[in-house]
């Protein structure tokens, strides 16, 4: 009889869909992270470029600068936009701990990425499938790919843990 492997030590379960972006999410919860300590609800972004290589990242940081817009997938946009030196996102993946809201949902649309990666979904204000599906709705002419749940428990755990120590 051999012994239980430790719970970490186990393989991924195979999951083609969701996998290849578990990376760029953990550097999503890094940023996740890097808010938490600045006071702001932790969520965290990254842009990736067509080819996979990280181009901009963004953490929420509302709190931190006082703006309204200043969600993480707006930041990460923007810079990820001036790193490549024009507005389309052409190929581009945008990889975040939460599910957009409406802005979000609505700024996505606007730099044309061509996928949006998320990790929990938000019940009360999703617009990428929970509430609203801004980024797929069938009226819109350009609409990126969804791909939700990626490491979604350990983005769900952050603001969990958040809202319970405040
Ligand atoms: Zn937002």
């Amino acid at each position: 009889m051999t012994e239980a492997p430790h719970p970490q030590d186990q393989p991924q379960p195979h999951d083609p869909v969701r996998n290849p972006w578990r990376a760029a999410m953990r550097r999503a919860l890094d940023e996740a992270d890097r808010a938490a300590a600045a006071g702001d609800v932790p969520v965290g972004a990254v842009v990736l470029a067509p080819d996979g290589t990280p181009l901009a990242t963004g953490h929420n940081e509302r709190e931190a600068s006082g703006d309204p817009t200043a969600h993480a997938e707006i930041l990460a946009l923007r810079r990820a936009a001036a790193a490549l030196g024009e507005w389309r996102l052409s190929g581009c993946t945008l990889v975040v701990t939460l599910e957009p809201c409406t802005m979000c949902a609505g700024a996505l649309v606007q730099s044309r990425v061509a996928r949006v990666v998320y990790g929990a979904p938000d019940e009360k204000a999703g617009a990428a499938g929970s509430l609203w599906d801004v980024v797929r709705d069938r009226r819109l002419n350009h609409r990126p790919e969804v791909i939700p749940g990626v490491l979604e428990a350990d983005c769900a755990a952050r603001l969990t843990a958040f809202f319970r120590h405040r």
